[in-house]
C-alpha cells in the first residue's frame, strides 16, 4: 500500500480543521494520501508516536509545539529562533521540522496596505512566532502583555516589550491580538480606553482567533480600522505545511479548495 499518511498531534485535537483542509487538497490533486487526527496527551512521546505510526508528515498543535521542536532531528529556518514547530516531515528516517505559523501570519497580512510598525497584544506561543516573523521582515515590533513573566523571550530577541502597567502609547500601523481573550469569553485583550487610544493612531487590526468576530475586532471596526480574523493565518500555515508534505508549490485554485474545506463543520 503506497498511501501516504499524515496526522495532526494535539490535546485536544477533536476540533481541528486541519484534516478536512489537507484531505480536500489531496483529493483535488489526486494524491494518494490521508490526513488523520492523532490525540496525544504525553508530548514526550511525540517523535516516538510519529515514527511508530510511519507517518510521512504531521502537524503539531497545542500544547506540543515546544516539545516538537526539542525532539526534531533537524529544525529549518525561523523555527530555530521561535523554539516551537508545527510541522514534521520524515526524510531518510530523520524528522525535519518547520514552523509555518510564522510565514502563514505574514501571508495573511499581505492583504493590508504598507505596514512599518506593529503592536502585538499577548506574549504566548503565537506571539513569539508572529513577533519574530515580523522582525525578520524588518518591521518595528512592540509586544504588550498582561503579565511581566512571559517577556524574557522577547528581551532576549531584542524585541521591545512591556507589561500592561509599563506600556506607553505610540503610533502603530497594525495591532494584532495574539491573546486568547475573546476566544471562549467576550473579553477585550486590554483595557477598553487604552485600546481605543491605540486604535486612534492605527490603520489595521488582526486577530489570530478565527470563526467569530471578537470584541477586539468589533472595537477596531467601530474605530474605523480595516480588520481581519485568523482564518487566513490558519489557512496559510496549512498551505505551507502541505507544500512541505508534498514537495510541491500549490496553486490558487487548490488554496481556495482548502479555504472552503476549512469553513465546513467537522
Ligand atoms: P498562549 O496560551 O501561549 O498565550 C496566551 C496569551 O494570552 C498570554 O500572553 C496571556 O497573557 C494572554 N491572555 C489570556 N487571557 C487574557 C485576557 N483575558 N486578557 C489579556 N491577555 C490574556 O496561547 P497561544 O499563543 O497558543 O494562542 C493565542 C491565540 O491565538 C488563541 O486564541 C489561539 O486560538 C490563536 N491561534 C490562532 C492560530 C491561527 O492559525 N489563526 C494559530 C495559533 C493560535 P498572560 O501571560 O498574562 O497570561
Amino acid at each position: 500500500n503506497n498511501t501516504q499518511v499524515f496526522a495532526i498531534f494535539g490535546d485536544p485535537v477533536e476540533h481541528s480543521k486541519s484534516p478536512q483542509m489537507h484531505n480536500s487538497a489531496f483529493e483535488y490533486l489526486n494524491i494518494d494520501a490521508v490526513y488523520k487526527k492523532h490525540h496525544l496527551k504525553d508530548g514526550k512521546k511525540l517523535k516516538e508516536e510519529f515514527l511508530n505510526n510511519l507517518y510521512n508528515g504531521a502537524n503539531i498543535t497545542v500544547p506540543h509545539k515546544e516539545q516538537a521542536f526539542k525532539q526534531a532531528d533537524e529544525v529549518i529556518g525561523i523555527a530555530n529562533k521561535i523554539q516551537a514547530v508545527n510541522t514534521y516531515i520524515k526524510k531518510d528516517d530523520k524528522v525535519i521540522a518547520y514552523n509555518t505559523d510564522a510565514a502563514g501570519f505574514l501571508k495573511a497580512i499581505e492583504s493590508f496596505g504598507e505596514i512599518k510598525k506593529v503592536l502585538i497584544l499577548g506574549a504566548g506561543g503565537t506571539s513569539k512566532a508572529i513577533a519574530l516573523a515580523l522582525q525578520e521582515e524588518g518591521k518595528e515590533v512592540v509586544v504588550v502583555n498582561r503579565s511581566e513573566s512571559k517577556l524574557n523571550f522577547f528581551k532576549e530577541n531584542n524585541i521591545k516589550c512591556y507589561s500592561w502597567k509599563n506600556f506607553r502609547l505610540d503610533y502603530f500601523d497594525l495591532v494584532v491580538n495574539s491573546t486568547s481573550a475573546g476566544l471562549k469569553d467576550d473579553k477585550l485583550p486590554m483595557n477598553k480606553s487604552q485600546l481605543e487610544n491605540i486604535f486612534l493612531n492605527s490603520s489595521y487590526a488582526f486577530d489570530c482567533i478565527y470563526g467569530k468576530e471578537t470584541p477586539f475586532l468589533a472595537l477596531a471596526k467601530k474605530e474605523g480600522l480595516e480588520t481581519k480574523d485568523g482564518e487566513d493565518m490558519l489557512l496559510y500555515q496549512g498551505v505551507l505545511a502541505f507544500e512541505y508534505f508534498t514537495n510541491t508549490k500549490i496553486d490558487s485554485k487548490t488554496i481556495e479548495i482548502m479555504r472552503k474545506a476549512l469553513k465546513e463543520e467537522n
